[in-house]
């Protein structure tokens, strides 16, 4: 197959570069570099199969020759970014979602949308099941991405009903793994680098909101399968294991063997304004459909994205 894939320099779209070529297709990366990195594609520079396009997909865009699918991974996912960037925020996520199926459709190619748990705001379900139609404030700070993700669902039904594109939309609750931005301000990241360089974790108000973490290649697994079936409803993909910010702060001083300490601290922008209090994704629906769920547990996880952090921290000096 030939497939495209947005974001294809980020943290997700890279690791499904790798495994899309793993399997003999041709893969098309296509960034603009803003939160991407060719860090991140850099071990596929001169790779037969493989090739990169910077564009920013608020555009117009253009793929000579055919595609059988485009993955539109492109986004701004983490809640710093998306407060230092609300208008590309939104953009991308209605402006490049109209341009990606709008290429789905010229190219009778299948498509994915990267959703996100966010649209389901803070959320009065718990766990999330697909059916629950969410709780989200449009005009707080998360505003932006959040209702971007859900109009760009809205559009992506609306290719798939008017125009009989073949859709598929994955809706990813928080995913880490290598290749994740060091400064992208997300949990993961802040308390690994905190605790690998002896620094205090941030644990933001009292640690009492609740996340569940899949490892990225559960997460690349489950969108090849996803991508394989023919289940047009949207598809939580995250890992059901919940832990409070508090508690998984514990886990990642456990993986790392830190002796940082931890302390509360209230962040004076409004990155934590309407955080979502409990997240957990119902995954039966992925289970049923798709025969998936997440196999490797938190504690692997947290020691492999550790090493990748500590090497990229002594490669940089
Ligand atoms: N968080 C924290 N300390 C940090 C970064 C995040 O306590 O240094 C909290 C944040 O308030 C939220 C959770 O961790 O409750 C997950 O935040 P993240 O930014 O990773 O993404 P979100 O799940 O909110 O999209």
């Amino acid at each position: 197959m030939r497939i495209l894939i947005t974001g294809g320099a980020g943290f997700i779209g890279s690791h499904l570069a790798d495994r899309y070529l793993s399997e003999g297709h041709e893969v098309i990366a296509m960034d603009n570099l803003s939160t991407g990195s060719t860090a991140n594609i850099a071990h596929l520079a001169g790779h037969p199969r493989f090739h990169f396009i910077k564009h920013d997909v608020t555009h117009y865009i253009y793929v000579a020759g055919h595609l059988d699918m485009v993955l539109h991974l492109a986004s701004l996912p983490s809640p710093v970014d998306y407060l230092h960037y609300p208008i590309q925020t939104l953009k991308v996520g209605a402006l490049g979602t109209h341009n990606t199926l709008g290429l789905a459709l010229a190219k009778k190619a299948r498509f994915l949308l990267a959703s996100t748990s966010e649209v389901y705001g803070d959320p009065l379900v718990h766990p999330q099941t697909e059916d629950y139609w969410g709780n989200v404030n449009p005009i707080g700070p998360r505003g932006v991405y959040d209702e971007s993700k859900r109009f760009a669902e809205a559009l992506t039904m609306a290719y798939h009903r008017y125009h009989s594109v073949d859709t598929r939309i994955v809706r990813i609750f928080n995913t880490y793994g290598p290749r994740m931005r060091l400064d992208d301000g997300r949990v993961v990241p802040n308390f690994i680098n905190q605790a690998l360089h002896g620094e205090a974790l941030t644990v933001y108000d009292r640690g009492t909101h609740t996340r569940s973490f899949c490892y990225v290649e559960d997460l690349v697994e489950g969108i090849v399968r996803l991508m394989a079936s023919d289940v047009y409803e949207p598809v939580n993909m995250g890992n059901p294991r919940e832990f409070t910010v508090l508690e998984f702060a514990q886990k990642v001083l456990e993986a790392t063997g830190s002796t940082s300490e931890i302390i509360f601290v209230e962040p004076t922008d409004e990155r934590t304004k309407d955080d979502p209090q409990v997240r957990c994704p119902d995954i039966t629906r992925a289970r049923t459909l798709l025969g998936w769920e997440p196999v490797v547990p938190v504690e692997e996880g947290l020691l492999r994205t550790a090493a990748y952090f500590s090497d990229v921290a002594n490669r940089r000096g």
